[in-house]
């Protein structure tokens, strides 16, 4: 018995080789895409679309145009050159006109392309003898050429080796009707009219089968919805198991030392700054531990809040741990501690590597006899040695640069079994959507307001023949009094030719322009100790000018440093800039950005955003855009289910209301156990099948 004959009904648990249409070696090729089942079929959606408003006429096409065009091969062969190279080449032609397109080094092609089929061409119109198509992809419609008859768009499926595109849409069009009646929507109703999507059978009708592009992406946003509904469901299920789990400090708020603080701070909190000292000490008089990351752009003065919830722990008689990745950092942090308390007269124990053995001791000391005291540091905060008798509050500064495993360590310093509330910071902004996407386990306060006062800085692109005139910008500024950096792009593949390279400017910047200044050339093959002596020197104001082959320490503060110089200007990302552009503009006086070099008029454009504005979440988002989601996700989200539809960024509306599709769901039925909710427990269950443990746990 043939499986066709075992009878017309096809279920979406039927395995693909039983279709009519896919014998052994095509459920072969369907596996390599992942296509196990007809389900899996019906879910294979398209990942672009083709129709008349997305397709160029022949005619229109002009040299230069990056484009997409149908049209049915007319002629063909096989051009040997003079080189040895095969080149495949077809004349193709539609309603309006004809063009030659040229497929170098692909002389198989010969056997895939025939007289008589229609091609969907996308690629570049050069010149060459007129004009010439250049496909970078293309895809074989066939010789019927159903696609382009009026009005169709057209489905652009993933293929593989042995089953074309072609194959893959015939495929989905002889199934999809029997297959789709039996697609039944498992989200509810109410959340999906409120996103605005439509219900899944109509969906999945109109991403295989869209009337317009505009049909096909309503529909994709009801799969992109149901991915970030589900990451949201599983990142607060989360969040709120362990906050249960977890057992922190009640503190009081006394308002003594924060209502004093308040007093003598010599300006007015931004509103974003309220905003945040409210969540925190909300968290720390709560009973559960606080756990929440505050995020804000360099210099939006989140150092200020933190001290408000050391203030708070001290108040209640805790102890503070401050934690920096660096030493310089955890000098500076201390500075800036000192210099806010000291009104106060409360002066924090800075505990780093090179502190002499006897002041280490000291602060030992105090710290195991309890006294209510903030320890700011380094790692030298967690090692043996060193034991918080009664540790309240963990402020983790740039808390990327920690692992998990130095996080917990720190965390775990204190004695008695009470575990301190932990405030984690970063400068690194991402907009809001995100990071309540990304670090959904986290509480998430943003500041996303300036303090005032705080200049703009001038920034400009300069090209190569300009180098002359910004050098001797420099050195007016110089003679002013100011220092400057120079950044040279670190490229990670040869941090050797890098360094080469700067060392060679180094040494010609010394001999030549900057002769008489004092340089320091910083490099990514020095000790960080060494790395933290020249900061110092440059910090201190004995270096004119810093040469630096790596990305300078993110939160270091030099006022006196009103130029920023960075060569090739193309290598960087648009948050890298930004964050070296946050290294001037943090005193008095007006500071420079110069971005030096010859870029092309594309790089210019890509440039533009961080040009154009100041505002960091802004030019993260830009940055995201430009690079796409990969390496943002691809760090932190392990464990965490994968987008395969939905792009946070670009779907930030449909995931804010998913966010808050997933909170009404939890807070009506936490564990998902209500009937109507169970097909919806199933497909979370059949998709994020790990994950889900977290729902059999309460
Ligand atoms: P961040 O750590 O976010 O980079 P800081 O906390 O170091 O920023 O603050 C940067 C500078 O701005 C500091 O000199 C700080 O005293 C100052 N500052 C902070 N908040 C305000 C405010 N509301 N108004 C004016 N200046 C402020
Ligand atoms: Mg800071």
């Amino acid at each position: 018995m043939t499986p066709a004959a075992a009878g017309p009904r096809r279920t979406l648990e039927t395995p693909v080789e039983f279709l009519t249409g896919v014998g052994p070696r095509r459920a072969e090729a369907l596996r390599r895409l992942n296509i196990f089942t007809a389900r899996d079929l019906l879910f294979h959606i398209p990942f672009r679309y083709e129709d008349a408003s997305t397709v160029t006429p022949i005619a229109r096409l002009r040299v230069g145009d990056d484009a997409s065009v149908i049209g049915t091969v007319v002629s063909k062969g096989i051009l040997p050159t003079r080189k040895g190279l095969r080149i495949f080449q077809a004349v193709v032609q539609d309603a309006s006109g004809m063009i030659e397109v040229s497929w170098p080094g692909q002389p198989w092609l010969d056997r895939a392309i025939n007289k008589g089929d229609q091609l969907l061409l996308t690629g570049p119109v050069r010149f060459y003898h007129g004009r010439q198509f250049a496909p970078r992809e293309f895809v074989n419609l066939g010789p019927d050429g159903d696609a382009t008859s009026a009005g169709r768009v057209l489905a652009v499926y993933r293929a593989t080796e042995g089953l074309s595109f072609k194959l893959i849409r015939q495929l989905i069009e002889k199934h999809l009707d029997a297959l789709l009646p039996q697609v039944q929507e498992y989200l509810p109703t109410a959340l999906l009219a409120e996103a605005g999507v439509p219900a899944l059978p109509e969906a999945l009708r109109a991403l295989h089968r869209p009337t317009s592009v505009a049909d096909a992406l309503r529909a994709r946003g009801r799969l992109a919805y149901e991915e970030l509904l589900f990451v949201h469901l599983l990142q607060r299920r989360a969040h709120d198991l362990a906050k249960q789990a977890r057992d922190g400090i009640r503190f009081v708020n006394k308002k003594d030392l924060t209502s004093r603080f308040r007093e003598v701070l010599p300006f007015e909190l931004t509103k974003a700054q309220v905003r945040a000292v409210r969540e925190i000490v909300a968290d720390m008089c709560a009973p559960a531990r606080m756990h929440r990351l505050l995020q804000g752009d360099v210099g939006s003065g989140k150092t200020v809040v933190a001290v408000f919830a050391a203030l708070l722990a001290l108040e209640n008689g805790y102890q503070v741990a401050v934690m920096a990745p660096t030493e310089l950092l955890a000098e500076q942090h201390a500075r800036t501690f000192d210099r806010l308390l000291a009104p106060l007269g409360i002066v924090p124990a800075l505990i780093t590597g090179s502190r002499s053995a006897k002041e280490r001791k000291l602060a030992a000391t105090r710290l195991e006899s309890g006294e209510p005291l903030i320890a700011i540091g380094t790692h030298a905060l967690q090692v043996e040695g060193t034991t918080f008798a009664k540790l309240g509050l963990a402020v983790i500064d740039e808390q990327h640069r920690f692992g998990v495993e130095h996080r917990r360590a720190l965390v775990e310093r204190g004695r008695k079994g009470e575990k301190p509330d932990v405030l984690l910071m970063s400068a690194t902004p991402i907009p809001r959507s995100l990071a309540l996407t990304m670090y959904g386990d986290l509480d998430v306060s943003i500041l996303d307001e300036r303090p005032p006062g705080r200049q703009p800085v001038t920034t400009a692109l300069r090209p190569e023949n300009g180098r002359a005139r910004v050098l001797a910008f420099i050195n007016r500024q110089l003679d002013e009094g100011r220092q400057a950096y120079l950044v040279y792009p670190l490229i990670e593949e040869s941090e050797k030719v890098a360094l080469k390279a700067a060392t060679k400017a180094f040494e010609e910047l010394v001999a030549g322009p900057f002769a008489g200044r004092r340089l320091a050339l910083l490099h990514g093959r020095m000790k960080p100790e060494e790395k933290d002596q020249v900061m110092r020197a440059f910090r201190d104001g004995q270096l004119d000018v810093l040469v630096a082959t790596t990305v300078i320490e993110v939160g270091i503060d030099v006022p006196n440093a009103t130029v920023m110089v960075v060569e090739h200007p193309e290598r960087f990302g648009l948050s890298q800039l930004h964050q070296l552009r946050g290294r001037v503009g943090r005193g008095a006086a007006e500071s420079f950005c110069i971005l030096l070099g010859d870029v092309g008029e594309e790089v210019a454009e890509r440039l533009r955003p961080f040009l154009e504005t100041e505002d960091g979440f802004a030019i993260a988002r830009a940055d995201l855009e430009q690079r796409g989601m990969g390496d943002l996700f691809g760090e932190r989200q392990s464990g965490v289910p994968m987008f395969k539809v939905a792009d946070p960024l670009r779907d930030e509306e449909l995931g804010e209301l998913a966010r808050g599709g997933a909170a009404a769901l939890l807070a009506q039925d936490p564990e998902l156990k209500a009937p109507q909710h169970q097909g919806m427990q199933l497909v979370l269950r059949r998709q994020y099948g790990r994950a889900l443990e977290l729902f059999r746990v309460g």
